[in-house]
């Protein structure tokens, strides 16, 4: 059998169910599929327990205990019919408990015998008991190779693990092995493999399944992520040189009427020097004859969309048309009003298109789009609808990147046959080396002051005990003329309770807010996008004072008056989640204030992000915080969704260091052989074209 595209179900044991139902439940179709299946941990199996060792605190990891089986007996009836053996050794005794499988297991028991068992431990009224466990006897075990005593782990599924038993997968890949370890040929250039340390590919592989030693693990780690990572740099960096090389940009050489009005007459501020930095940048970019790829960040209230409105003024002055997208309905009707507020005027025709337009509105918008009429258009997803054609689409804005999948950022490149200047634009900052992963190649544009005039959002973090202290400040806010934001957590999962939080909320503010003083509204996921519209707009024109909702006026949502944001549950969010929230306030001059709401019991991990937000009001710092707490964090979700192809083990927020140094070994490469086409670089073009996505859609330059 041949490495990698032998076929699994040669593999003894394995045969075409078995082999159908790995593919279907873990895409595991050929022998390097298999072997790209890596163990998620590895336990120690030289580590024999006693009974006595055996604690309360191991309670649910994987242990060994080498015991005598003193009985066997049956329990329960019907679906709670279950078969005990009880166990003992020189220190004490303990049960293992089966549900399932009761005539096999019992067939295997024999009572007098010993037995090396293998699972997970747990108390009953301070009774050790194992269910399920894995069970050999002494002379099997004894007679077992084992390398180190290190096994791994393979994550299953409930349907794999009751056809292939406990030991699942590892008893595939033991089979697997010596089948194909022969074939298993490097890819890697020596001389690459030299440079960076990295050990062949066939010990790598080896050592990931049966590990010799943690020392060769850890090399081998570091060997397959370092493939992963460098398949990642090579295909981004191939299309970095190609979209410059290439020269098929839109030229934009033209500062024309419509931008220099706008600019000396309906700019309402002066902008802030970053601002106008990356606006320069900007324009710098499309006067090179190369397209545009460029991720801008910067904080919330930073005013990102200034930037992009006066980015898209451009490419009208220079005959083009724009549009931008935005990730939910009210966003971009906000964008939309705010727009053809500070255009009025202008000979600039602005459309809009979302899910719910109406057919009128759909059809004027679609007609002015092909014809060339309407110039910029606001949108959400509906923009990259195939009906969607534009006449000539040069320049493309992404609000609040995050929230979009790769393949939707691809439709919208792919509207036209050139490709029109991209800008997406990000509150979430993400170092440069991961973005280029996440999103591929582009340049990176960040706004780092805010505009003047704003006071620092003053966070407090208060449990349910205070709740009337709370409302007493709302009082004294809505007195001074300001309005409150109060949101409510909403998960899929918690969706019913979170409901129900939410409404009694809504009540309970009603109630102790009577009317005709105060006016409160209420927008959540459940209402109709018109009602969810009309309500935001009697907040934002300022008619209702407070508003409930759950997070969907997390992104971008405008209202300057508003100074009070209550986050209810807050230990629920993510902590760029809650500075996302807290971004919602503090946009006018007024003093404005965040205030997070949460039980008292709080875990370790809870508090400290809380706490932080407390402590700071700077968006990177909070990012930086969260990737620590929480390992990858909101990033990882980022990262997930956002990525062209799947990595086995690399993990590009954890694993920086081997990313810088893919990236150098890439620029190096490519430096010498930019198509990869020297005979000795094609293993090093095959992984390129790996880790591309390339084949599941042109995400080619996609940003
Ligand atoms: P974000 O970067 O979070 O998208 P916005 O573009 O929504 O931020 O801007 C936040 C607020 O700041 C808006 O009310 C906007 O009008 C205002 N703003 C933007 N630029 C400036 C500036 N240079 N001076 C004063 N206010 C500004
Ligand atoms: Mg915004």
């Amino acid at each position: 059998m041949n490495y990698p595209d032998g076929d699994i179900k040669f593999v003894p044991g394995i045969g075409e169910v078995r082999a159908r139902l790995l593919e279907k439940e873990l895409g595991i179709r050929t022998a390097g599929d298999m072997l790209w299946y890596f163990p998620y941990r590895y336990i120690d199996r030289t580590k024999i327990y006693s009974v006595r060792e055996i604690t309360e605190e191991l309670s649910g990891t994987l242990i060994q205990l080498r015991a005598r089986v003193t009985g066997t007996a049956y329990a329960g009836v019907g679906r709670k019919r279950r078969f005990t053996v009880s166990v003992s050794d020189a220190t004490g005794s303990a049960e293992l408990v089966w549900f399932q499988g009761i005539k096999w297991i019992e067939k295997r028991i024999e009572v007098g015998r010993e037995y090396l068992i293998f699972g997970r431990p747990a108390f009953y009224r301070h009774e050790l008991s194992i269910a399920h466990p894995e069970i050999e006897t002494m002379e099997q075990a004894l007679s077992r190779k084992v390398e180190s005593g290190m096994q791994g782990i393979y994550s299953t599924t409930e349907r794999l693990s009751s056809t292939f038993g406990t030991k699942g997968l590892y008893t595939v890949i033991c089979n697997l092995w010596p089948l194909v370890a022969e074939s298993i040929r490097d890819y890697m250039p020596p001389a690459v493999c030299e440079k960076y340390g990295l050990v062949p590919l066939r010990e790598a592989l080896y050592n990931l399944h049966f590990p010799q030693s943690p020392e060769r693990l850890r090399q081998a780690q570091y060997r397959l992520k370092f493939d992963e990572l460098l398949g990642v740099q090579l295909g981004i960096q191939s299309r970095r040189t190609e979209r410059v090389t290439r020269n098929n940009g839109f030229l934009f050489p033209k500062v024309g009427p419509v931008f220099t009005d706008f600019y000396n007459e309906k700019v309402p501020f002066p902008l802030t020097g970053a601002q106008k930095r990356v606006i320069r940048e900007i324009r710098s970019d499309t006067v090179t004859g190369c397209q545009m790829n460029r991720l801008l960040q910067g904080d919330v209230g930073s005013g990102k969309t200034m930037v992009a409105l006066m980015s898209m003024l451009l490419a009208v002055d220079n005959g083009f048309q724009a549009c931008m997208m935005a990730p939910t309905e009210i966003l971009a009707r906000q964008h939309f009003a705010t727009v053809t507020r500070m255009l009025d005027g202008l000979p600039v025709r602005v459309s809009i298109l979302t899910g719910s337009s109406k057919a009128k509105e759909r059809r004027a918008a679609l007609e002015g789009i092909a014809s060339g009429e309407v110039q910029l258009l606001i949108g959400t997803h509906a923009l990259i609808e195939d009906k969607v054609q534009f006449r000539n689409l040069g320049f493309v804005v992404i609000d609040e990147q995050h929230r979009f999948g790769v393949e939707q950022r691809a439709r919208l490149w792919t509207k036209n046959a050139r490709p029109p200047h991209m800008l997406v634009m990000t509150a979430t900052p993400i170092p440069r080396t991961l973005a280029m992963t996440l999103y591929g190649d582009l340049d990176v544009s960040v706004i780092d002051e805010l505009p003047p005039g704003r006071q620092p959002i003053r966070t407090y973090h208060y449990t349910d005990a205070a709740r009337l202290k709370l409302f007493g400040f709302m009082r004294g806010e809505i007195a001074k003329g300001r309005q409150v934001y109060v949101v409510y957590p909403m998960i899929e999962e918690s969706e019913k309770m979170d409901y129900k939080n939410l409404f009694e909320g809504y009540e309970a503010i009603s109630r102790d807010f009577p009317l005709p003083e105060y006016v409160t509204e209420v927008c959540h996921g459940r209402m109709k996008p018109a009602d969810k519209e009309a309500s935001m707009a009697r907040f934002k024109s300022g008619e209702a004072h407070i508003l409930v909702a759950t997070s969907v006026i997390e992104v971008g949502v405008d209202v300057p008056n508003a100074t009070v944001m209550v986050i209810e549950s807050a230990e629920r969010f993510g902590l760029s989640q809650l500075h996302q929230l807290r971004g919602r306030v503090g946009r006018g001059g007024e003093q404005s204030y965040c205030i997070l709401m949460s039980g008292e019991k709080l875990s370790r991990e809870s508090r400290a992000r809380l706490g932080a937000m407390c402590e700071t009001n700077d968006g990177f710092r909070l990012a930086e915080l969260d990737l620590k707490l929480r390992g990858a964090g909101d990033i990882n979700g980022t990262l997930q969704s956002g990525m062209a192809f799947d990595l086995k083990i690399a993990n590009p927020t954890q694993d920086a260091q081997i990313l810088t140094r893919t990236r150098e070994a890439a620029e190096e490469i490519l430096q010498a052989d930019p198509t990869l086409s020297a005979p000795g670089n094609r293993g090093l073009l095959e992984l390129k074209n790996r880790y591309s996505g390339e084949e599941k859609i042109d995400f080619s330059q996609i940003s």
